[in-house]
């Protein structure tokens, strides 16, 4: 009773030539067996896959974990290492960007002697880069949260209102509507604050004349939204305005450019020569965008580093910024779905200028 992508990590063993897979990062163990917990193993096999939790977890698994086997373990490792034993394992693949290196260190000691372990990272991470039609509905779904909680906080984006107060009223807006829980502590920078581009929200009070920043995202069904808007508070100077307009056509000619087997660092670089010419190259110091999925940063990346390309199924987020320090920042946020000709933006707040009057 597999899913679709346990059958595709079945195929990489093969095409690995491993005896078997140890998975223990809670995201892979939803999305290979549908455990929603927080501490368990699956080991995968072509034989039959076995999954391994402790007692807290046995009840939950036995009502949510598709695997042939499932064991209770006193003491984790011990319990992996004998079921690789017990199976003979010879190479056994992992997650090594994940997969705490002591806990390594215990498996190679006490598994099967003379085992070879393989970091199977890269052809996970693009399994999962592709994403199924649940999946991007889900994401969906957490977007559209996004949309309604925004909707809600609106009155409270006028001076006087502390960055702080916006982040909780948006997040009991999620959470009231649905959303599992906060995707990362919400940024809210306003005025100079807009130029630290991880400015989480702080005491703050928004002023008039100024930008504020607001990024945040919740999540439904185990999968992420990540959505920045940027507003202004009443007139706002040219140079915050020119900032603003810059940003957004960069982020327009990148949504443009998305489809099947454009290079991510072909994305990345139609914003940023856009951006560096019209004069703020130096302001623009992070990647395009990143994956999201079961995770709020994952494969792929988009910035002048990524060597992958666009490929159909593939969510990820278009969020070009400008920050210039003392005066303010600006970025726009969206998630697309790469669809046969294009993309699909899957986020649903306007990104045009907004400029709240008093
Ligand atoms: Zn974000
Ligand atoms: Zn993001």
């Amino acid at each position: 009773m597999r899913n679709h992508r346990a059958h595709q990590v079945d195929t990489l063993l093969g095409e690995q030539q491993l005896d078997a897979c140890v998975f223990l990062h809670p995201p892979a163990l939803r999305d290979l067996c549908g455990f929603t917990g927080s501490d368990a193993v699956l080991v995968v096999w072509p034989q039959g896959d076995c999954f391994l939790t402790d007692s807290r977890y046995v009840t939950q698994a036995r009502q949510q974990v598709r695997a042939d086997e499932i064991r209770q373990y006193a003491v984790k490792v011990d319990a992996i290492a004998e079921l690789l034993r017990q199976r003979g394992a010879r190479r056994i693949g992992f997650e090594a960007e994940t997969l705490v290196f002591a806990i390594l260190q215990r498996l190679r000691d006490k598994g099967p002697e003379g085992a070879e372990w393989v970091a199977l990272d890269k052809p996970l991470s693009r399994l999962r880069g592709i994403k199924e039609q649940a999946e991007i509905a889900a994401m969906e779904k957490a977007a559209l949260l996004n949309y309604e909680a925004f909707e809600e906080i609106l009155p409270l984006l006028r001076p006087g209102v502390r960055e702080s107060e916006i982040a909780l009223a948006l997040e009991f807006a999620l959470r009231r509507r649905g959303g599992e829980d906060k995707a990362f502590d919400f940024i809210v920078a306003s005025g100079p604050r807009g130029a630290l581009p991880h400015g989480v929200a702080a005491d703050r009070e928004l002023a008039g004349g100024e930008l504020v920043t607001l990024d945040f995202g919740t999540r439904v069904d185990g999968y992420f939204s990540d959505e920045t808007v940027t507003v202004a508070l009443g007139p706002v100077s040219d140079q915050l305005r020119q900032i603003y307009d810059t940003v957004l056509q960069a982020h327009d000619l990148a949504l443009a450019a998305v489809r099947p087997g454009v290079s991510l660092r072909q994305i990345d670089a139609v914003a940023r020569d856009f951006i560096a010419a019209r004069g703020y190259g130096d302001y623009f110091g992070h990647g395009l965008g990143h994956g999201v999925g079961l995770e709020v940063h994952e494969y792929p990346t988009l910035s002048p580093r990524s060597e992958d390309s666009a490929e159909e199924g593939m969510v990820f987020t278009i969020e070009p910024g400008i920050y210039i320090p003392d005066l303010g920042g600006v970025r726009l946020e969206d998630m697309v779905v790469v669809t046969t000709g294009g993309c699909r933006v899957l986020t649903k707040i306007d990104k045009a200028f907004r400029n709240f009057k008093f």
